[in-house]
């Protein structure tokens, strides 16, 4: 599928093997063995996977899109929510992948790999975000809870009349110290 002489839709502009430069968006039905950390060896079975095929010398080379659509096979096979899938959750929300993960007690850095497809969701991880996925209020809940124990941490805070320089930046602190320094001197 080219369009006129533009490169095929995707990441080669040519054939990375012969130079060729209108490659084939081509879709294939792949069967392959997912090894479930180490443990398990799943078969997996991929229908649709986009690949771009070069016609000149034959290969057919595989994009990111390629990636993603084994990757979301890899997880349906496991009964894993896909990385969209998981985005959608948050995204209903309208939450960031970091206050996602404040509220949630889930990694941030995981939030983002799962969204991105670099990392599957352990079968515990996987069970809670399925219920979130459920249950839109178990969100709403605790994200009032997580608002409450800030306003708590906070209002602890403000009672010790110290914490607020405790906060200040060093440079800052620094620069206070210069500038008492230099009135004792004048002051001298
Ligand atoms: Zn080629």
């Amino acid at each position: 599928m080219t369009f006129g002489g533009t490169p095929a839709a995707g990441e080669f502009g040519a054939c990375p093997n012969c130079g060729n430069e209108s490659l084939r968006l081509a879709y294939t039905d792949e069967v392959f063995d997912h090894a479930d950390d180490g443990a398990a060896t799943v078969t997996v079975r991929a229908t649709n996977v986009p690949v771009e095929v070069c016609d000149r010398c034959g290969k057919s080379f595989v994009t990111k899109e390629t990636l993603r659509v084994r990757h979301e096979s890899v997880c349906r096979s496991l009964g894993l929510l896909t990385p969209a899938e998981i985005k959608a959750i948050r995204e209903r929300h309208r939450l960031s992948q970091a206050e996602f993960a404040e509220i949630t007690g889930l990694g941030e850095a995981s939030i983002s790999r799962w969204e991105r497809g670099r990392l599957l969701p352990n079968r515990g991880n996987n069970a809670y975000l399925r219920s979130l996925r459920q249950n839109p209020e178990l969100v709403a809940q605790l994200r009032r809870e997580f608002c409450e124990s800030q306003r708590e941490s906070s209002s602890r805070l403000g009672s010790q009349g110290s914490a607020r320089f405790r906060s200040l930046p060093a440079a800052e602190v620094r620069r206070h110290q210069v500038r008492a320094r230099s009135f004792n001197l004048i002051a001298v």
